[in-house]
């Protein structure tokens, strides 16, 4: 990974927020995303979340018949300040082989305490 050595920033493609898969919610990130939302955690839990794949846990679901996720606003994430970690860490946290061919983030400088 080259984290290490550059950071990218995000240019709000939403890319990310289309592609197939799972939105991993990690631990706590669900009772923090529903108090964020103001909706009481089963409701949140309800409503905005599935089982992963590997059935290890929560995901966020996606907009009917599409994969973009249901928390996606335009260009807009709805939980900008209480996004998952998923979200967050991509792409400077973790990636995948040939992830710039699909994420417009370009170099630049890395922000104070990331
Ligand atoms: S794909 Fe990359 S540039 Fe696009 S929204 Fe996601 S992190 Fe940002
Ligand atoms: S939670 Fe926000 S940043 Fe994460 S995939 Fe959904 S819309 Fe995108």
């Amino acid at each position: 990974m080259e984290a290490e050595e550059a950071w990218y920033q995000c240019q709000r493609c939403t890319n990310c927020c289309k592609w197939e898969g799972d939105v991993v919610l990690a631990e706590g990130e669900v009772e923090k995303i529903a108090e964020y939302l103001k909706i009481p955690l089963y409701d949140f839990v309800r409503h905005y979340t599935r089982l992963r794949e590997n059935r290890q846990g929560l995901s966020l679901i996606d907009k009917e018949g599409s994969d973009e996720c249901i928390m996606l606003d335009g260009v807009d994430c709805r939980l900008q300040e209480v996004k998952p970690y998923q979200c967050t860490g991509f792409p400077n946290r973790w990636n995948f082989e040939n992830w710039r061919e699909s994420c417009e983030a370009i170099p630049g400088p890395r922000p104070e305490g990331a």
